[in-house]
């Protein structure tokens, strides 16, 4: 099967929607913005073994490339609108591109997300590239660069888990599908297929002073937010939301590290005003998500850990690509 049959039968789903005026099918899409709106654009690329394992079923990498996407949509307190998608495959095999469609449309419907373009071809290596455009009323997008001294730092969710999802299913590569036990099959979950935090993160515009996704782990992340604020800050580790499945496969002292450390959980970082505690809460709780407080933004620029107000040695850069 050529480049072209793949797309016409995986990737030209119909789709009725107003604001899309050339899908799929011609040299460039063509979308119309609402009036007063602007647009958000990120991407993301997964490659086969830096990513994702190699044995990752389709359908999972095609709702993680969304998935991944979407939180950095939800960062920014933007609405998904319209996607595209690089894929660069090994070989045509239809069934691997039919569940990847399937796990990609999946996430899109989800979160209301047309497939709007893309291109298509062979290469050494696994690696799917999905750009998100979203839009959001002019001048309301939450940035990383707002937070200031003495805002409150929250996490939706719970962190640590999709690090050790990630480690499960590795330990189990090659190995005939794993049966799992709830709580692996939940952090197994976790990596596969995150939960954007899309309905959160819109209706934090305005009320978040500065938000991340966490991507590379909560440290490494944070630290990118108070940098950007030009503030420090401080993350009291008994406060860390840990799930517990993840405390069902770890000690306490290694959940906090996973927490800290552990990239792919796709959760919110920001940080709000003291006096705006009450009001996160609400949306949260109206969003049916947990938002734990963290910590508290500082002046300077150091980030600390403690633990029942004890200075907590803790010092992890993320993941670096490249790094030595
Ligand atoms: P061109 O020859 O102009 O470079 P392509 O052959 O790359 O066009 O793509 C043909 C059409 O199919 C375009 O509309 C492109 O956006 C779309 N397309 C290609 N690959 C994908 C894909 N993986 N998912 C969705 N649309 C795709
Ligand atoms: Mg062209």
């Amino acid at each position: 099967m050529h480049e072209f049959e793949l797309i016409r039968k995986f990737f030209s789903r119909p789709s009725d929607d107003s604001s899309i005026s050339v899908g799929v099918g011609d040299d460039g899409a063509v979308v119309v913005p609402a009036d007063g709106r602007e647009l958000v654009v990120v991407m993301d690329t997964l490659v086969a073994a830096v990513h994702f394992p190699t044995g990752l079923a389709p359908a999972d990498l095609g709702y993680r490339s969304v998935a991944v996407n979407l939180s950095d949509i939800a960062a920014m307190s933007a609405t998904p609108r319209w996607m595209t998608l690089a894929l660069t495959l090994t070989n045509a095999d239809e069934e691997w591109v039919g569940g990847f469609a399937n796990g990609l449309y999946d996430a899109a419907e989800k979160y209301g997300l047309r497939l709007i373009g893309g291109d298509t071809t062979s290469g050494p290596t696994t690696t799917v590239t999905v750009q998100i455009i979203g839009d959001i009323v002019a001048g309301t997008a939450t940035t990383r660069a707002g937070a200031s001294a003495g805002d409150l730092i929250f996490v939706s969710g719970t962190i640590g888990d999709a690090v050790a999802g990630l480690a499960l299913l590795q330990a189990d590569a090659g190995k005939p599908y794993p049966l799992m036990s709830g709580q692996q099959e939940y952090l197994r979950r976790r990596f596969c297929r995150p939960d954007a935090r899309v309905g959160l993160g819109m209706r934090l515009a305005g009320i978040a002073t500065a938000a991340i996704d966490v991507s590379d782990g909560l440290f490494a992340d944070l630290h990118k937010l108070l940098q950007a604020s030009r503030v420090g800050g401080v993350i009291e580790v008994m406060q860390l939301p840990l799930s517990e499945e993840l405390l069902a496969v770890m000690t306490y002292d290694e959940a906090i590290e996973s927490a800290l450390a552990g990239g792919d959980d796709y959760e919110l970082c920001f940080t709000a005003a003291a006096a705006d505690h009450d009001v996160v809460q609400r949306i949260a709780s109206e969003c049916r998500v947990a938002v734990s407080c963290v910590g508290t933004v500082a002046e300077g620029n150091a980030l600390k850990c403690t633990r029942n107000g004890k200075e907590f040695d803790y010092r992890h850069t993320g993941y670096l690509h490249f790094a030595v």
